[in-house]
C-alpha cells in the first residue's frame, strides 16, 4: 500500500509538470492566434471559429492523410486533392466541412512561426 502511494505521488508530480508545460504552450499559441486574427478576413474567421466550436476534435483545419480527410476520415476525390495542393482557394471537406490543406503547408507554417 505504501509503495503504491509513493508511485502515485511520483506520477502526480510528473503530471503536474506536463500540465504546466502544456498550459504555457497553449498560452503562447493563443497569443500568436490573437496577433494573426486582425490580418484575416472577417468572413473566414467567423467560419473558422464556428468550425472549431462544432468539430468533435476541435480541429477546423486538417490535412489529407492517405487520400482521406484527417478530420472525418472520408475519402477525398483525386481532383479535389489536386485543387487542395494547388492552394488557389480554400477548400472544405464535403463531408464534415473542415478546411483541407496539404501536409507540406502545415510544415511550412510550423517553420514560419
Ligand atoms: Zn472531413
Amino acid at each position: 500500500m505504501d509503495g503504491r502511494k509513493k508511485d502515485l505521488d511520483i506520477k502526480k508530480g510528473e503530471l503536474d509538470v506536463i500540465t504546466s508545460e502544456t498550459e504555457k504552450e497553449e498560452q503562447d499559441l493563443q497569443k500568436k492566434a490573437d496577433k494573426s486574427e486582425p490580418q484575416i478576413e472577417e468572413r473566414l474567421l467567423v467560419a473558422y471559429k464556428r468550425l472549431r466550436k462544432n468539430a468533435v476534435n476541435g480541429l477546423a483545419v486538417v490535412t489529407i492523410d492517405r487520400d482521406s480527410c484527417s478530420g472525418c476520415f472520408n475519402q477525398i476525390p483525386p481532383q479535389r486533392q489536386l485543387d487542395i495542393r494547388q492552394r488557389k482557394k480554400i477548400i472544405v471537406c464535403e463531408h464534415c466541412g473542415r478546411i483541407l490543406v496539404d501536409e507540406a503547408l502545415t510544415q511550412e507554417v510550423a517553420e514560419a512561426i
